[in-house]
């Protein structure tokens, strides 16, 4: 029998609001930073004293202009700022500005990697505006505060069409936006802190139907991993409802990451409801070509372009391509080791399955590279001792985990103070092979007559006596030969 499950397609697009690296707000010269004390960054025009006056922030405007940049979006020439109207405490003002009918950033599109194929998502618009304040709720308690230090604060806002047909490929298109906006230095790209969230729209459908079914938008949501278990509830929700005869709301829903769900929160709003108009406080925004053409030639690489040439030009796995570009500072991490040691594909493993494993071991599944304690350099000089062959690669991990214990020392010394050079002195190797044959004489025999596993046994006895010391290669080579030439 087949699932009702099978019998629908789900349709995702998904709205990103970037937090942008700028010094101060998008209208104010208050300080743009997370985390200081409630209400220590703000300007009178953040909590909308009267007769105060909006003053646009250029930097908001260049950073917009480099993402729609690397998303060949259609730049407009002249965009216009609006009023969004609502109420809440957060929002002193009683509107937010943003951008409705004329935002700086038109059609453009994006290029995912699923399963190895690329799929390019359609970009509907990217807008500039403020972000509000946070309120903050005590737990149990009656009363709430408010912090206006996020007030004002420039945000993006990236629209994608309705083009993602798969969990996968929602969290894969956050993914890849986050890349970009951190290799564009725009964004710290930090979800935990909010830097980078987004709003999951989702809908389901017949398969084979060519209209769009009602959609509901999932708020706010900070993680990769929450964007893709959302999306797989609510088109299992909404499955379920139409199959159970019911029609599905159009409305504003909230993750729960604790309960894995979501509820809904109130339904959705129109966009007549928020009365949009051009503010009359700010001129439209017009752009010169000479702006253009600077802030277009101002682009650094961008993760696609990086990750084609670790692929051409450096011989890297696509897996390793794209796990190595995945985020600016793991790519910097990289290059920076490279430098160091010219060894890409040596470096790219110890990266990706010890270097990036431990750091989210000790620090958690969102942690950065920069939590690291092991520099670039360091990782570059073991992979560097064990090209040379000054140790095995199973010295190596040791190394590694003392270059973990101790991050001031470098390989070199832990290898020196521990007495863990290769044994160049063959006699050393001899000498172990023959204890060895001396010590299994069974084993030997049979190894001799067939029983070719008892091989690796031998070996291990032998890396054993010799503590990991001998060259692995070599030791097999004499080992074989030596059985080879026994009576
Ligand atoms: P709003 O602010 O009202 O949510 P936007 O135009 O900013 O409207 O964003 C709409 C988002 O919803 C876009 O990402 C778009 O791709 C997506 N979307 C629109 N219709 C559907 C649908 N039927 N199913 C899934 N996603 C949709
Ligand atoms: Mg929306």
């Amino acid at each position: 029998m087949t699932s009702p499950f099978d019998l629908y397609e789900v349709v995702i697009g998904i709205e990103c609001h970037v937090q942008l690296l700028t010094n101060t707000k998008l209208f104010s010269s208050a300080k743009n930073h997370y985390g200081d004390a409630p209400n220590t960054n703000v300007d009178i025009l953040d909590i909308a004293l009267p007769g105060t006056l909006p003053v646009l922030n250029e930097k908001a405007v260049d950073y917009a202009l480099r993402l729609g940049f690397a998303l060949g979006c259609q730049i407009s020439h002249t965009s216009v700022f609006a009023r969004k109207h609502y109420f809440y405490p957060d929002l002193p003002k009683g509107y937010q500005i943003s951008q409705y009918d004329k935002p700086i950033c038109g059609e453009g599109r994006l290029e995912i990697r699923v399963d190895d194929q690329i799929k390019t998502i359609g970009i509907e618009r990217i807008h500039i505006e403020e972000d509000a304040g946070k309120n903050v709720h005590v737990e149990g308690g009656n009363v709430s505060f408010v912090d206006y230090n996020r007030a004002g604060t420039p945000l993006l806002e990236i629209v994608t069409k309705p083009d993602m047909r798969s969990a996968a490929e929602a969290m894969e298109t956050f993914k890849t936006i986050r890349a970009l906006v951190t290799f564009l230095e725009i964004c710290d790209g930090n979800m935990q802190e909010g830097s980078l969230r987004a709003d999951l729209n989702v809908s389901v459908r017949k398969k084979g139907s060519a209209v769009l079914g009602t959609r509901t938008e999932t708020k706010n949501l900070n993680s990769v991993k929450f964007l893709g278990q959302a999306a797989e509830f609510e088109m299992r929700r909404q499955i379920l409802e139409i199959e159970a005869g019911n029609t599905i709301a159009q409305e504003t829903r909230l993750w729960d990451s604790n309960r894995k769900e979501s509820r809904s929160l109130r339904s959705k709003e129109e966009a007549h409801d928020y009365r949009y108009l051009p503010d009359p406080d700010l001129l439209p925004l017009t752009l010169s070509d000479e702006r253009l053409t600077r802030i277009k030639n101002g682009l650094p690489e961008l993760p696609r372009e990086k990750e084609n040439r670790f692929r051409a030009s450096l011989g890297l796995s696509p897996y390793d391509a794209a796990v190595l570009t995945s985020d600016r500072e793991v790519a910097n991490y990289f290059e920076s080791a490279l430098q160091t040691h010219n060894n890409a594909k040596g470096i790219a493993n110890w990266i990706i399955n010890d270097i990036l494993r431990i750091v989210k071991v000790q620090n958690g599944e969102d942690a950065s590279i920069s939590d690291c304690s092991i520099s670039a350099n360091h990782v570059a000089q073991l992979v560097k001792l064990i090209d040379d062959k000054v140790i095995s690669s199973k010295t190596a991990k040791s190394v590694f985990e003392e270059m973990l214990d101790d991050s001031n020392k470098d390989p070199l010394q832990i290898v020196e103070e521990k007495g863990w050079r290769v044994e160049k002195d063959e006699a050393v190797l001899t000498n172990a092979i023959a204890q060895v044959i001396a010590q299994f004489p069974n084993e030997v025999q049979k190894c001799k007559t067939g029983k070719t596993q008892l091989f690796g046994f031998l070996m291990g006895q032998v890396m054993k006596m010799t503590a990991g010391k001998v060259d692995a290669k070599e030791a097999t080579a004499l080992l074989q030969k030596t059985l080879d030439e026994l009576p």
